[in-house]
């Protein structure tokens, strides 16, 4: 039985008060949350959401890290850094990562392997464009991102990781895939780790990506082989991230 876990990725929207009214809202409505909740912020706020949040079931994690330990990397974070503010994850190869900023699927894979070296769980980001959809390329595009990290940290590293399947034109627009379109994926996501490993693949959570909102997520959380979801603009409000914890 596999834990749902719902993460917030808040991207570049955060202040410090902002920051302070969200954490508070969300732990003022945890007590009835059985998920797994992580929040991803921006790193000059990871020290606040640590202070914010100690003993209490909520977790921390980074939204990217620099494959480098330390070094000459103007504006970068470290593995070390995240683990500091104890954080114990960090989203890798997000869309928005892959498309603005240049990051291929050997990137990716380094920054996963990373991640686990220092004992951080990837939340590791796939998914097609609309163009791929429409292909009809969606299965060759998850299969070679998958793979790519297969490839450098082996079929085993997948205990460890969160597998985040987030279809590129659902992510920010308020269109989501349907309940039968996103199991269809995860179904194939889960089927290609069961042809490396079937008890792997049985662990590995394969959380859903883009425009989950409160009134779609109890449906698309309760497909077979979704669980949980990283949710993006619908986790800087209290009240609609909470209730998608709670539809876990
Ligand atoms: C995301 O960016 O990971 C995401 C899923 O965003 P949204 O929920 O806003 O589509």
């Amino acid at each position: 039985m596999r834990q749902v876990i719902v993460a917030g990725n808040w991207k570049m929207n955060a202040s410090k008060e902002t920051v302070n009214t969200l954490i508070m809202g969300i732990l003022s409505g945890m007590a009835d949350v059985d998920s797994n909740v992580i929040v991803c912020a921006p790193s000059p706020y990871m020290s606040q959401v640590e202070a914010l949040i100690t003993h209490s079931q909520l977790h921390l994690g980074a939204q990217d890290l620099n494959e480098n330990a330390s070094g000459a990397f103007t504006g970068e974070v470290s593995a070390d850094m995240i683990k500091d503010f104890g954080a114990q994850y960090v989203i890798v190869g997000h869309s928005e990562r892959r498309s603005l900023y240049g990051e291929t699927d050997e990137i990716v894979a380094s920054k996963v392997q990373v991640a686990l070296d220092n004992g951080l769980t990837p939340l590791f980001c796939i998914g097609e464009t609309l163009e791929q959809r429409e292909a009809g390329s969606m299965e060759a595009v998850v299969s070679r991102q998958i793979q790519a990290v297969i490839d450098r940290v082996g079929i085993g590293a997948f205990k460890n990781i969160i597998i985040a399947y987030e279809p590129v034109w659902a992510i920010g627009t308020g269109v989501t895939a349907s309940p039968q379109q996103a199991q269809d994926a995860h179904a194939f996501i889960r089927s290609m780790l069961t042809q490396n490993d079937a008890s792997v693949a049985q662990t590995t959570p394969i959380l859903y990506g883009g425009s989950m909102n409160p009134g779609n997520a109890a449906e698309l959380i309760g497909c077979e082989d979704i669980d949980g979801g990283l949710i993006g603009g619908a986790s800087l409000k209290a009240e609609d991230f909470l209730q998608i914890c709670k539809a876990g």
